[in-house]
């Protein structure tokens, strides 16, 4: 049941047909677990705080730099070189006191997830990192867990968006579609937004895409990222989408 201070705060949502009272109670109950909060991770961790997520838990090891406000808009200048994960905390509690935000200071790793994903039971984790190795991690902890995961990246002017249902059995995995390199000594050069470059508005759009999928996905609507994978263009504004290819030889779920 919802208080009155949630039906003011929620009315904008609570009045769509496929949200409602029904689907903002479910919000409210929802515990999601938010892995980087950096170009993707703010503005997705802001929508879902604002959209009233019950319990967000909020993992960041890094400490906010100069160069990271480009793109990353939970953060002022006056919050240089402070831990991300608590400032990203009294960010979003300040937008939303109405829910509870946990802040971890880490760096999330196989470990760390999978000791959390078994502790308390999560709806969905959003994967906002930039890097691929922790990727891996975070499909192959989910996998195990068998909690839904909605992961994004940007590179440059480019966005990728997909969605995995581990509650299901017979889900595809991230490994399907990018198979992890075999021995370390395989693995490409870190690329990352510091080694590339990246647009912050692509990565608001992306971020912002992991926030929609979130709540539909919670709120049971259908999600159009699940095992499919969009693409996203920045310099076109266009949006492709890619049936994931069934994948018999990937390493982690067949
Ligand atoms: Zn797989």
């Amino acid at each position: 049941m919802l208080s009155r201070k949630q039906l003011q705060r929620y009315s904008r949502q609570i009045m769509l047909p496929q949200i409602g009272e029904a689907g903002q109670e479910k919000l409210a109950a929802a515990r999601v677990l938010i892995v980087g909060l950096g170009g993707l991770g703010s503005p997705a961790a802001l929508y879902l705080a604002a959209a009233g997520i019950g319990e967000l838990h909020l993992v960041d090891g890094d400490r906010v730099e100069i160069s990271n406000l480009q793109r990353q808009v939970l953060y002022k200048t006056n919050h240089r070189d402070k831990h991300k994960a608590q400032v990203a905390a009294q960010q979003l509690t300040a937008a939303n006191p109405e829910i509870r935000v946990h802040a971890h200071c880490v760096m999330a790793d196989e470990a760390w997830l999978s000791t959390q994903l078994s502790r308390q039971s999560f709806d969905l984790v959003l994967d906002c990192t930039d890097n691929l190795n922790i990727r891996h991690t975070i499909n192959r902890v989910c996998r195990e867990r068998q909690v839904p995961v909605v992961m994004a990246s940007v590179r440059g002017f480019s966005g990728q968006l997909v969605s995995f249902d581990f509650r299901t059995n017979t889900s595809p995995c991230y490994a399907c579609l990018f198979p992890p390199a075999t021995g370390q000594s395989d693995l490409p050069e870190a690329e990352n937004c510091s080694t590339v470059g990246v647009i912050g508005p692509a990565l608001g759009m992306m971020g912002s895409a992991q926030a929609l999928e979130a709540i539909k996905f919670i709120a049971g609507l259908p999600v159009s990222s699940l095992n499919k994978l969009q693409l996203f263009e920045a310099a076109t504004l266009e949006w492709r989408a890619l049936a994931l290819p069934a994948n018999s030889t990937c390493p982690i779920c067949r």
